[in-house]
C-alpha cells in the first residue's frame, strides 16, 4: 500500500488519443479532440467529510492516507499530484430520446489514469468547475448532490452491482447558486467535489459525437483505445476489424443488460438513461436524480422532469437500455459498414437480460433454480405488489422470514401476512389479503419443492434470499438527512450512513433504523441531479 505521492501515474487517454491543447475553459464546440485540457478551480476552504478504505485500495493507496491535509487539497481540486495531467472529455449524447450535440464533461475533471495491478483507473473530480462543455452552467456540484453521489456509489458497489465509484467526498467551502426558488428566493447551498474512479468513464454518447460530426478517423481511434484498454481479452493479439467490432459491440450489449439487471433486483432506478450516461463498460454511471423503489410501483421515476412521460420509469429501464444499444450500433456503423451482424449482436442484450431477471427473480423467491412454470408466480406477485402500495426492499427480504413448512390451513390469513406486514405503506384491503394468501399458498407449495429437488435445508434458502434481497438500500430521504446532518454541522454523518451501506445484506440491528420504510413526510421528494 501506497502513500498518495508514491501513486503511479500512466495517462493512456491523453497519451493516445487527440486532444484540445488550449487549456481554456471558454464555453465551446471542441472539434478533432476526445478531450480538452483544464485544470480544477482552487476552492475557498477544502474540507474532507469522507473517504471509501475500499477505493483507497483498489488505486494502490493506504486507506490510512487516504485523509490529511495533502489528500483533502488534491481531491477538491486544489493541487495536482506529480504524474497527474487534468482534462475534460468530449461526448455528445441523446437525450430523452433526442439527439442532443455535444454535452461532455461539464462538471467533471479527469486528474489521470492510476496504474495499479496491471489495472488503471482514471481519477475524476465532479464539480471542481467549469470546462468547455458546461454550457451555460457553473461546472459545480452542491452538497445535496455530492452526498447522493459518493453514497450510491458506494452503495451500488457492496450490493454487487457494476459501478463507478468514489474516493471521496469534500466540502469546498464554497457557496453555489442553484436554480432553486423557496418563497420566490434564490436558494445558496454549500459546494462540494466528489473524486470518482472508474476503469474508463467512456459513454456511449462518446462514440456518438464522432459518428454524428463524420470525424471517422476519431471513431476508429477512439474505438480501439477502448477496445485495447477495457477489452484486451476481445482483442487476443487481432487488430481491430469489423469482425472485432461487432463482437465488442455484443459484450456491451451483455454488460448493458446485467448491470440492468442488477437495477431491476434491487429496485433501482437511475432516472436519466441519456446516451451519454451510459457507460461503454457496463458501469452505472452519473448519479443525477436517481432513486429507489419504496412502493413497489414500474412506472416510478425520481426525476421531476420526466414525471410526464416516465421514459425512465422502473420498469422502462431495460427497454431504454435495448434504445441506448441502437444508438451505439448506429454510431459504430461506420466502423463495421453492415447492419445485419450489429443487429444480430443486439440480440445478445435481450437474451443476456432474460437470462439474468430469470435467475435474479428465482434467487429473490429463494428457489434454488428457475424453472419455465415459475413465470406465471412472478408475474403475479409483482402484480400484488402494485394493489396496495408495498415496499419493494422490505417485501423481498421478508419473505424469507415466511414459513414455507406450514400448511395454509394451520394458520389464519393475519398470520400468514405477519412477516410481510412491515412492508405496507397502508393496510392492505381484504381483497388484497385475500390474493397475497393465496399467493403464499402456492409460494410455499413451490419452495418446499425447491428443497426437495436440490437437497437444500430452509437455511439455505434464506441464505439465498438475504443475498440478493438487500436490508439496506440507500432510501432518498437517508441521504437528505445525511445532508442536512452535515449541513448543521454533524460531519461524521455521511461515515456512519456509509458504513451501514457496505453492508447491505446483513442484519445490522444498532442501525435498524436505517432500514425503515420511507416515512410520510419525505414521500413524494424526488431526488435532485443538480
Ligand atoms: P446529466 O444530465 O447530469 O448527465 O448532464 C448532462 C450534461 O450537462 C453533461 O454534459 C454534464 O456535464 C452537464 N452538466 C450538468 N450539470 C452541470 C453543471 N452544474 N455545470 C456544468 N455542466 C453541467
Ligand atoms: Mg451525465
Ligand atoms: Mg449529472
Amino acid at each position: 500500500m501506497l502513500a498518495l505521492t508514491e501513486l503511479t501515474f500512466d495517462n493512456r487517454f491523453v497519451r493516445e488519443l487527440p486532444g484540445d491543447g488550449s487549456g481554456d475553459n471558454t464555453p465551446r464546440q471542441v472539434y478533432g479532440a476526445c478531450y480538452s485540457y483544464v485544470t480544477p478551480k482552487i476552492t475557498t476552504s477544502a474540507q474532507l467529510l469522507s473517504s471509501s478504505p475500499e477505493v483507497a485500495e483498489l488505486i494502490g493507496l493506504d486507506p490510512a492516507a487516504a485523509s490529511g491535509e495533502t489528500f483533502t487539497r488534491v481531491f477538491s481540486g486544489n493541487q495536482l499530484l506529480s504524474g497527474m495531467q487534468s482534462y475534460a472529455m468530449c461526448y455528445g449524447g441523446h437525450q430523452f430520446g433526442n439527439w442532443a450535440g455535444q454535452l461532455g464533461d461539464g462538471r467533471a475533471i479527469n486528474l489521470g489514469e492510476v496504474a495499479h495491478k496491471a489495472q488503471h483507473w482514471t481519477l475524476q473530480l465532479k464539480g471542481s468547475g467549469p470546462t468547455p462543455y458546461s454550457r451555460h452552467a457553473d461546472g459545480l456540484a452542491v452538497l445535496r448532490s455530492s452526498v447522493r453521489e459518493y453514497l450510491c456509489s458506494e452503495a451500488m458497489h457492496h450490493l454487487g452491482v457494476p459501478t463507478t465509484r468514489a474516493l471521496s467526498l469534500s466540502l469546498t467551502g464554497d457557496q453555489v447558486l442553484r436554480d432553486m426558488f423557496y418563497d420566490g428566493h434564490p436558494e445558496y447551498e454549500p459546494g462540494a467535489v466528489v473524486c470518482r474512479v472508474a476503469r474508463s468513464f467512456v459513454r456511449f454518447g462518446s462514440f456518438e459525437i464522432f459518428a454524428s460530426r463524420g470525424e471517422h478517423e476519431l471513431l476508429k481511434q477512439l474505438a480501439d483505445f477502448t477496445l485495447k484498454a477495457d477489452f484486451p481479452e476481445l482483442l487476443a493479439g487481432r487488430e481491430s476489424s469489423p469482425e472485432v467490432y461487432v463482437e465488442w459491440f455484443a459484450e456491451v450489449a451483455a454488460r448493458t443488460a446485467r448491470t440492468i439487471a442488477h437495477w431491476m433486483r434491487v429496485g433501482f432506478v437511475h432516472g436519466v438513461m441519456n446516451t451519454d450516461n451510459l457507460s461503454i463498460i457496463g458501469d452505472t454511471i452519473d448519479y443525477g436524480p436517481y432513486g429507489w423503489l419504496e412502493g413497489y410501483d414500474p412506472e416510478w421515476t425520481p426525476n421531476t422532469t420526466d414525471a410526464q412521460h416516465k421514459r425512465y420509469g422502473y420498469g422502462a429501464q431495460p427497454n431504454i437500455g435495448l434504445w441506448n444499444l441502437v444508438r451505439l450500433a448506429n454510431a459504430i456503423y461506420p466502423l463495421v459498414g453492415e447492419a445485419k451482424p450489429l443487429e444480430e449482436a443486439l440480440k445478445v442484450y435481450g437474451e443476456t437480460f432474460a437470462q439474468c431477471r430469470a435467475a435474479d427473480m428465482a434467487a429473490k423467491l429463494g428457489f434454488a433454480a428457475y424453472k419455465n412454470s415459475d413465470g406465471e408466480l412472478i408475474e403475479s406477485l409483482l402484480e400484488l405488489l402494485t394493489q396496495t402500495e408495498t415496499d419493494m426492499t422490505i417485501f423481498f427480504r421478508q419473505l424469507a422470514q415466511v414459513d414455507i413448512s406450514l400448511q395454509a390451513d394451520q394458520l389464519s390469513e393475519a398470520e400468514q401476512l405477519a412477516p410481510l406486514m412491515a412492508a405496507y405503506y397502508q393496510a392492505p384491503s381484504h381483497k388484497v389479503i385475500t390474493a397475497t394468501c393465496e399467493w403464499l399458498s402456492a409460494y410455499r407449495k413451490r419452495s418446499q419443492q425447491s428443497l426437495q429437488d436440490s437437497g437444500e435445508s430452509n437455511a439455505d434458502r434464506q441464505r439465498r434470499m438475504n443475498a440478493v434481497n438487500p436490508k439496506y438500500v440507500l432510501r432518498n430521504y437517508l441521504s437528505q438527512q445525511v445532508t442536512e446532518r452535515v449541513e448543521q454541522g454533524e460531519l461524521g454523518a455521511v461515515d456512519e450512513l456509509l458504513e451501514v451501506l457496505r453492508h447491505p445484506y446483513d442484519e445490522q440491528p444498532e442501525f435498524e433504523r436505517f432500514a425503515q420504510k420511507r416515512p410520510e413526510w419525505a414521500r413524494a421528494k424526488p431526488g435532485c441531479s443538480t
